[in-house]
């Protein structure tokens, strides 16, 4: 079988022949030849029109998927067409890339995909090419799935932030939350007033007036754009975010606590302790679980805060918004008698806030906490692995990628 018989099979375009496959003089690519079918007409790049022909210009070479260690490029002279529509000379469409790219669109979608699946350093190292190719081909990909991505109803929104470098550099995340449909919406350059302000003017007031459901942490500029964007939604203060406070507040009482004892030269009780009071009971190994019970014989601050703290967690047993409210008052109650500071912020914080966080029994909790949560860590894993640059547009394009759903351009095969 012949390599022109499988490219026939499997990268085909009306319009075009492939007429040989040879070697480079090096031997390290194979190098097929492109021609016009004898009697087609070309296509203007602009309108999208068949065109009388122009000239020829000098053969390119676009870059195809290599095979079996070899590098594949497909060598054509593009036409220039003298376009009766556009009124100008302007050079022809080909079917199997684009003017500006030397990647064909094939190969493009390749190191897209498996970009998904590796970081881009390892694509680039795999296929043996640069990272900047690969970079080039997700930035492909992305632009087009965002512009050819359906919004449709969203009933449930979640934003969330995220830091992404060092010198509280942040990101404003929004993902769609609905039963069903979870997917990254938008990537907002800070977390401020004026980044989340961006999300709903992508996506137009026609959807933002249909949003149901809001999901968010307690950030003060979030709050003020969901207040005057989605006045009409339920805004539900998640779940995930207030343990997470609630953890950190703990921490912060614990290692006060623990530098004290230090300095008064007692006995070190809470050392390797902060797994111990952070996990949950029942994620914990037995042997860890006897430690646990040990350390809470004694009387400090940091077991008063670790009771206070699972305490809470009751809350969100409640059906009924009532009973919820009920629990809520009385645990802020005494968590301000508690004399713990961390906690009595927590506490301050929780009743400052409290109409948010009883909409998550109102909403019935329809909305599961574990989706935002589940969709921050996996934006985090995204942003981990090795981009290169951990520049705005970089990360931008990675979390579209991984976690946006988007829709890919159409292929002639399914090369992957
Ligand atoms: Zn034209």
């Amino acid at each position: 079988m012949e390599l022109i018989t499988i490219l026939n099979r499997c990268h085909r375009f009306k319009g075009f022949v492939y007429q040989h496959a040879r070697f480079s003089p090096d031997k390290k690519s194979i190098e097929v030849l492109v021609r016009p079918r004898k009697g087609s007409t070309a296509v203007c790049s602009r309108c999208h029109q068949t065109a009388p022909g122009y000239d020829q210009l000098a053969e390119r070479r676009f870059e195809f998927i290599p095979l079996w260690g070899f590098f594949v490029f497909l060598l054509y002279a593009m036409r220039r067409v003298d376009c009766r529509h556009c009124s100008v000379v302007v050079v022809e469409e080909v079917p199997w890339g684009d003017g500006k790219h030397q990647l064909t669109n094939a190969y493009m979608l390749f190191l897209a995909r498996w970009a998904r699946r590796l970081s881009w350093k390892e694509t680039a190292e795999t296929f043996r090419t640069s990272w900047d190719k690969v970079c080039d081909a997700v930035e492909q990909v992305v632009t087009f799935g965002l512009e050819h991505r359906t919004l449709g109803q969203i009933d449930a929104i979640g934003v969330d932030e995220i830091q992404y470098a060092k010198g509280h550099k942040y990101l404003t995340l929004v993902y769609q939350i609905d039963l069903g449909v979870t997917r990254l919406l938008w990537v907002g350059k800070e977390r401020t007033i004026e980044s989340f302000q961006g999300f709903f003017t992508t996506i137009g007031e026609e959807v933002t007036s249909r949003i149901v459901f809001v999901c968010s942490d307690m950030w003060e500029p979030y709050l003020k754009v969901i207040r005057e964007k989605c006045a009409e939604a339920l805004h539900i203060l998640d779940r995930f975010h207030i343990v997470a406070k609630m953890n950190k507040a703990l921490d912060e009482v614990r290692a006060g606590e623990s530098r004290r004892m230090a300095s008064e030269g007692r006995a070190p009780l809470l050392k390797k302790s902060r797994w111990l009071l952070l996990k949950r009971e029942e994620n914990l190994k037995t042997e860890q679980r006897f430690r646990l019970r040990d350390l809470l014989r004694y009387n400090l601050r940091t077991v008063r805060a670790y009771l206070l703290k699972e305490a809470f967690q009751q809350l969100w047993d409640y059906n009924s918004p009532a009973w919820a409210a009920k629990f809520l008052d009385e645990w802020c109650r005494q968590t301000m008698r508690s004399r713990i500071e961390p906690m009595k912020k927590i506490a301050r914080s929780l009743r400052q806030h409290r109409e948010l966080i009883l909409n998550y029994f109102r909403a019935q909790k329809l909305l599961s906490s574990g989706v935002v949560e589940g969709l921050n860590n996996k934006s985090k894993v995204t942003m981990r692995k090795s981009y290169g640059f951990r520049t705005f547009r970089i990360l931008e394009l990675a979390l579209y990628h991984s976690l946006g759903k988007l829709p890919e351009p159409e292929s002639t095969h399914d090369f992957f």
